[in-house]
Parts: C-alpha cells; structure tokens; sequence
C-alpha cells in the first residue's frame, strides 16, 4: 500500500481514498497501524480544520432524522460534510449507519457528503482511536463541517465530547414534566440542548421540554470559556426543517465567539493532551495483559486475595512494585 499516494488522495479531498485511510485506521493489524501513523503525520501538513460537532441522543429521538436534514441545509450551503458515528454498530438500535439503508439516504447521494457506517466489534476504547483518527482524515480531506453521532447511552458521549469543539445534547418532548433523565454530567457537557419534534401534536410538549431544560441549564454553573446565555435549549422539527438554520446559527457563533477568545484553541489542546495520555494508558494495558511473566503474577496473587491470605489492596501494592521494578 503506497501511503504518500493515499495521503494525497486524501488531500484532494477524493472521498474514496477517505473511505480506505479510514478502513486503514481501523485495522487491527500491526502493518497498518504503523501505515495509519504514517498517514496521520502526512496529512498533519495539511493544516485543515473542521468544525467539529458531537451530537448525542438516545435511539429515537432522531439524531438520523437531524443529521439528514442538518447536513443537507449545509451541503446546500455548498459546505463539505462528514457523519462518523462513534458506537460500535452492535451498541446501536438500528445497525450500523447505513446497514439499513433508510438512514440518511438523501444525505448519502450528496457529492459535499460523506457518510462513514460505524465499524463493529470494537471496544469503547478502540473506537475512540478510531473516530478519533477519522475525525483527524476528513479534515485533512477538506471537509468544513464533521458530525460525530452518538447512541446516548454509555460512555461513548464522553468520547464524542472529548473529540468535538461542539457538542449537542438532542432531545425527545417529554409526556409528563420530568426532565428525561438525562445525567446532569451529560447536561454540562452539553453546548447546546435541542429538542427534536418541536411540530404537530408534539409542538406544546417540546416547547415545555425546552422551557425546563432552559431552566435547568440556568442553574448548571456557567464556564468561563462562554458567553453569556451558554449553553442554550432551542426547539426544531428535523422533519419539517424548523429552526435548524437557527441552530446552525448559533452553533456558528459560539465558535465563533471560541476562537475570538482563544478558547477553541485551548479546548483543542487539551483534548490533544487527553487523547495523548489515554493512548498511553490503553498501551500500558495492552501491553501488562500481553505479559505472560505478569498474567501469572496477577492469577498467583489473585488466589492469595481470593483464599484471604493477604488484603487486596497489600496485593496489589506488591504487583505494581514488582511491575515498576522487575528485578
Ligand atoms: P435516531 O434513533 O435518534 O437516529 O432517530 P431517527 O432519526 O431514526 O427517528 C426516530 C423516529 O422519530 C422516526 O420515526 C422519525 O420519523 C421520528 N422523527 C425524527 N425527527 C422527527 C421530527 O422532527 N418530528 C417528528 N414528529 N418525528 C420525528
């Protein structure tokens, strides 16, 4: 495989070549990891940057309703958009992004868009790699906006926020008054909550879901990297095309507003610092259980813990002394 072939592919923005960089990153094998490197540090030259969106939701509240309509308002903007989708395909409801074909097939003909089916049989930590690096070659393809979507369940949003300089709460109305459950770190993590189906019969409880939420995000303490009124509650009707220009709007803005402020570049580097250290500690696991000499160390003084012979956290001490200090 010539990478420096692929890596120029890429940069020319020949979605082809995207879609095999990215089944490159996504390989296991040891060869194409170091290909994958390789590519990652061409296409590092390049410079590009995407505005990058997370969008959580649990299933059915209708991230791939938004997505389509979302995307197609931005392609019609005659801006170049990607879908990744950060859970493995058996975390999802639907099967992976376009394993039913239904998903965001109007989306999926537009020559500005592309549309990456989520891989399977990843762990969360392979996938955060993964979208990670997918995120890093669409940009470097010249894409202006990438969607990063996520099941709402999980960790996976904490990956999706960790990887976007935007990240979107979408909601459901709710039937009674409760807010939905959401997790109140999920809340903060949000830049901007929508709530979906904002039409027809559904329109009065939108409208009440948005209302509590807006409250309720008036209460979470606001970040100093923000302007004021941040984070926003908005209500749209992904079917019927309402209100995604004004949440395009203000998504605009506050990037915008991060970047005058220095703030986008400094999310950026820490996310970079974070991802940094997580690579390390994923190597460092990978690499005790890959030890024979240290699975057997762990399986003795696992039978010790387990017959009483010595407390767990004394073992554990012993281990990780012996780990740091083989001799
Ligand atoms: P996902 O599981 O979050 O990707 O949700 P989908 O996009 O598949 O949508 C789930 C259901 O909600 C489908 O039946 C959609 O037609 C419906 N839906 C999505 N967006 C809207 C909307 O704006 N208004 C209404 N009334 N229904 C919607």
């Amino acid at each position: 495989m010539d990478v420096s072939e692929i890596a120029d592919k890429v940069a020319a923005g020949d979605r082809r070549a995207l879609a095999r960089a990215i089944t490159l990153v996504e390989s296991g094998r040891a060869d194409h990891r170091a290909l994958a490197l390789e590519l990652a540090n061409r296409l590092r030259e390049t410079g590009r940057q995407a505005l990058r969106i997370g969008l959580s939701g649990t299933p059915g509240v209708g991230k791939s309703t938004f997505i389509e309509s979302f995307g197609l308002m931005l392609v019609g903007q005659g801006l170049r958009v990607a879908v990744l989708a950060v859970d493995p395909s058996s975390a999802r409801s639907g099967g992976s992004i376009l394993g039913d074909k239904t998903r965001m097939e109007r989306l999926s003909r537009e020559p500005l868009a592309f549309i990456r089916p989520s891989p399977s049989q990843t762990h969360l930590g392979g996938v955060a790699r993964r979208t990670r690096e997918a995120v890093g070659l669409c940009e470097a393809a010249g894409f202006d906006v990438v969607l990063i979507e996520t099941v709402g369940v999980g960790q996976s949003e904490t990956v999706a926020a960790e990887l976007s300089d935007l990240f979107i709460l979408l909601l459901a109305p709710a039937g009674g008054d409760e807010l939905q459950g959401v997790k109140r770190g999920i809340m903060e993590m949000a830049d901007i909550i929508l709530v979906n189906k904002a039409d027809g019969d559904l329109k009065p409880a939108a409208l009440r879901t948005c209302a509590d939420y807006a409250g309720a995000l008036r209460l979470l303490r606001r970040r100093p990297q923000d302007p004021d009124g941040v984070p926003k509650a908005l209500t749209v009707s992904a079917i019927q095309d309402v209100g995604l220009a004004k949440a395009w709007e203000e998504m605009r803005a506050l990037a915008q507003w991060r970047r005058d402020n220095g703030h986008w570049d400094a999310r950026r580097a820490q996310q970079s610092r974070h991802w940094f250290e997580d690579e390390v500690r994923q190597g460092l696991l990978a690499a005790l259980t890959a030890s024979p000499d240290i699975r057997a160390m762990m399986c003795k003084a696992g039978d010790a813990v387990a017959n009483g012979d010595i407390t767990p956290d004394s073992a554990a001490a012993k281990v990780l002394a012996k780990i740091a200090a083989p001799n």
